[in-house]
């Protein structure tokens, strides 16, 4: 029993609960699993875990399918340290412990008149969790959740608290994208956006369209995504509506949105395909039915021709995979090892099902996306090593010389982080 090997951490806790996460593809038995309310808390057990040689991860959501958070040690769930802690909108800035959900923020957000400036497909992600892994939605002038990060305290790997802010830009830029290895989130800052409205506009246009209409579609939407389907089954997979009448294959189920100021007594709509609503009701969800995803960034200059590269992989070697595939924008920042660092770029993802030997079909991915220099996204499947790593992110050894400073006797790391910025 593992708990008898240690003495009791300084507060509530479990002992020998196993942890899956969402995709079912990921999962770990700590010897502790803690749940702190308090930053003192949090202060506590990782001084309890540095005192006791023992590793610690936090988690958020659960929401990554890569071993981020796996660990033997401490298992460290923020979900009770959530909330909002401040806004400022002079600067449309808003501060929130790390265990917030997203789906938590809009609406008091709103009320303070501000909207997060983008999100992904999904809200259920703990805003720590999205930060620590470049979680992005789609927009070629709009950055990752990575990329708002303005300022974060953090409990170090010495047992301290300590505050990164834009006075401190080599630790910021670490602390962009950092997967979870500098320490523990407590609170961070985000840059945020005066509060909008979205129109959106979902229609189903074949795929000569898509290609004819490419750049036009990136610059002219403040959102632009599309996903395309290889098969009629395809569509279902993600749970996606389709048009009555029509074949899905070669179609794409193609997201626009528009940023606008709505008068909500008169201008709302709940028209699915066509709502106008707070950003933050637009953005609501979740997927019911899990799936293994891997998703690849490339410059948004080659976007088109790894979209197609791909496309004819699956239309080839791997017609066996019937998940499509979607395409996504975001704008480059300067997290040192944001998939996006000084890059715009081009999303590529695409799943495989669960029990299922996907891995072949992923291999082959990886192989031919290595040709665009593409950057892996941090929570979902990859295949990056070291070597790679120094390779694609210019400032890779600054990052690791900051997580070093922070946490030098990687309190924070497991076997997938020591093995990648160890
Ligand atoms: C259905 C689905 C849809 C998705 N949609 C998108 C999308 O649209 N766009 C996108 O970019 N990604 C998407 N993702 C990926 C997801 O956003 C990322 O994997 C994200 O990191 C998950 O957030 P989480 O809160 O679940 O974090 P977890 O998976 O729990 O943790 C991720 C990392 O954050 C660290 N962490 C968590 N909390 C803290 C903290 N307080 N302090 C320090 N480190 C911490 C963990 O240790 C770990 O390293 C999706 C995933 C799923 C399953």
């Amino acid at each position: 029993m593992p708990n008898a090997l240690y003495p009791v951490p300084p507060i509530p806790h479990g002992t020998e609960q196993k942890w899956t996460n969402w995709g079912g593809n990921q999962s770990c038995t700590p010897a502790f699993t803690v749940r702190p309310k308090t930053e003192q808390e949090v202060l506590d057990t990782v001084r309890f875990a540095i005192k006791e040689g023992l590793p610690v991860r936090a988690v958020g959501a659960g929401h990554s399918f890569t071993p981020l958070v796996q660990t033997g040690g401490i298992l460290m769930d923020l979900e009770g340290l959530a909330g909002l802690t401040g806004t400022d909108t002079d600067k449309n800035r808003v501060r929130m412990y790390g265990g917030t959900r997203i789906s938590d923020v809009g609406a008091p957000l709103w009320d303070k008149g501000l909207s997060l400036s983008n999100q992904g497909d999904i809200d259920k992600q703990a805003i720590a969790g999205a930060i620590s892994t470049g979680t992005h939605g789609s927009g070629i002038d709009l950055g990752s959740f990575s990329s708002a990060l303005r300022w974060a305290k953090i409990v170090n790997g010495h047992g301290e608290i300590v505050e990164v802010g834009e006075d401190q830009l080599r630790e910021l830029k670490a602390a962009q994208v950092a997967l979870g290895t500098l320490g523990i989130f407590l609170e961070v800052e985000l840059q945020a956006s005066p509060a909008y409205h979205i129109v959106e506009e979902i229609t189903y246009p074949l795929w000569d369209d898509v290609e004819r209409n490419w750049e036009e579609n990136i610059r002219n939407n403040r959102h632009y995504s599309f996903i395309w389907c290889q098969e009629e089954g395809s569509a279902e997979l993600y749970e996606l509506p389709t048009p009555k009448g029509e074949s899905m294959v070669n179609r794409t189920y193609t997201k626009k949105y528009r940023a606008a100021n709505l008068d909500e007594a008169t201008e709302l709509s709940s028209v699915e395909g066509a709502r106008k609503d707070r950003a933050y009701n637009i953005y609501a969800g979740g997927y019911m039915i899990p799936f293994h995803e891997l998703e690849y960034y490339v410059p948004a200059e080659q976007g088109l021709e790894a979209v197609k590269a791909v496309q004819n992989l699956l239309q080839t070697t791997h017609k066996d995979q019937k998940y499509p595939l979607e395409v996504r924008w975001v704008k480059g920042d300067e997290g040192y090892i944001s998939p996006f660092y000084k890059r715009d770029t081009t999303v590529l993802s695409v799943s495989g099902a669960p029990g299922t030997d996907y891995w072949p079909y992923l291999r082959d991915l990886d192989a031919l996306l290595e040709d665009f220099d593409a950057r892996p996204h941090w929570g979902k499947i990859h295949f990056m090593t070291r070597e790679r790593m120094q390779r694609h992110f210019p400032e890779y050894d600054t990052f690791v010389q900051v997580r070093r400073e922070f946490d030098p006797n990687g309190v924070f790391l497991n076997d997938h982080t020591r093995a990648l910025v160890g």
